[in-house]
């Protein structure tokens, strides 16, 4: 099995920093969304499945990664996306050149939007296969219970156990699959979902029916809420928003370790890792972040500060 690079950083806030590389995923600039989109396509490909319905807006990773997967196979793809959060990305741009068919809508229209899109492509005798935005879902879950076992196999390999596990929480799937995982391995490490966007307590309950919905009973209601952190202190003004904190974070990290982090992710979770050991006198730990991808946005960053905006 292919595994992502983990790598030792340095120090952080007298902590020793470690980096799970899940932007180097060997696809369309990788991150989480291209290893849960590889668990998605094994089920595509085992069906007889001739289009791909999903959902995402115009700076989705996620939308970027299964687009360019059904470019690789020659099926179309047809992706629902809400007026609201439709600027010009990147991402957006990669998904015109795959060919995918964008229909933007009212955001309240979404969900019967896709409902027709699916209707329509059956009616013209084709087999879609649907993906829920973000890859949400129980197959989004098991790709981060492998990420885990990845992590474990370290710890196995080379001694380093961690204590500390960080970062970016949007669906909270990323996260419950590491918290199952963690659970499966019956490690007492702690994951700390740090949100981009999403408030407690509905944050939180959102990564707590994902881990509930994948361990069925394999752990008890107790031990699920005990491994589930998920913290909102460093969503600044919401999705996408960003501040001067995480831009000097993002510049930080870029000229000390050489590794583009954006304003969305990953920039958002480093600095709310910076924070939170800060402000929880955490010291003297093994602390892994996982870098969640999204490297198009990091260009977007780029030429955002280049215009001076
Ligand atoms: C989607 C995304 C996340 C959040 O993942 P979820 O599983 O939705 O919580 C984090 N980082 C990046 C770069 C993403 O694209």
């Amino acid at each position: 099995m292919r595994t992502t690079p983990l790598q030792k950083l340095g120090t952080i806030e007298g902590n020793q920093l470690y980096i799970k590389r899940e932007d180097l995923i060997p696809f369309c600039f990788g991150g989480n969304k291209a290893r849960k989109a590889e668990l998605f396509f094994q089920i595509i490909d085992a069906g007889s499945y001739d289009c791909v319905v999903t959902y995402g807006s115009s700076s989705s990773n996620h939308c970027r990664v299964i687009a360019n997967m059904c470019a690789s196979r020659g099926i179309s793809c047809h992706v629902i996306a809400p007026a609201e959060a439709f600027g010009v990305s990147y991402n957006q741009q990669m998904m015109k050149l795959y060919n995918a068919e964008i229909s933007v809508v009212h955001v309240s229209e979404v969900h019967d939007q896709i409902e027709n899109t699916i209707a329509a492509l059956k009616r013209q005798g084709k087999t879609p296969y649907f993906i829920p935005g973000g890859g949400h879902g129980i197959t989004g879950t098991q790709a981060y219970v492998n990420c885990y076992d990845e992590i474990a196999d370290y710890r196995k390999t080379n001694g380093t156990t961690f204590d500390l596990i960080f970062l970016a929480s949007g669906t909270g799937t990323t996260q419950a699959g590491l918290i199952c995982g963690k659970l499966l391995h019956h490690d007492s490490c702690d994951i700390i979902g740090i949100s981009i966007a999403r408030k407690n307590p509905r944050g939180r309950d959102i990564v707590l029916e994902s881990v509930r919905e994948y361990m069925g009973h394999r752990a008890t209601l107790s031990e699920i809420q005990d491994s589930t952190v998920f913290v909102d202190e460093y969503v600044t003004n919401g999705y996408g928003q960003t501040d001067s904190a995480i831009q000097e974070t993002i510049l930080k990290v870029l000229l000390t370790y050489g590794i583009p982090l954006d304003e969305t992710y990953t920039g958002k979770a480093f600095h709310g890792m910076t924070e939170y050991l800060k402000n929880n006198q955490i010291r003297g730990k093994n602390v892994l972040f996982i870098h969640t991808g999204g490297t198009p946005l990091f260009f977007d960053a780029l030429r955002k500060w280049d215009d001076g905006k």
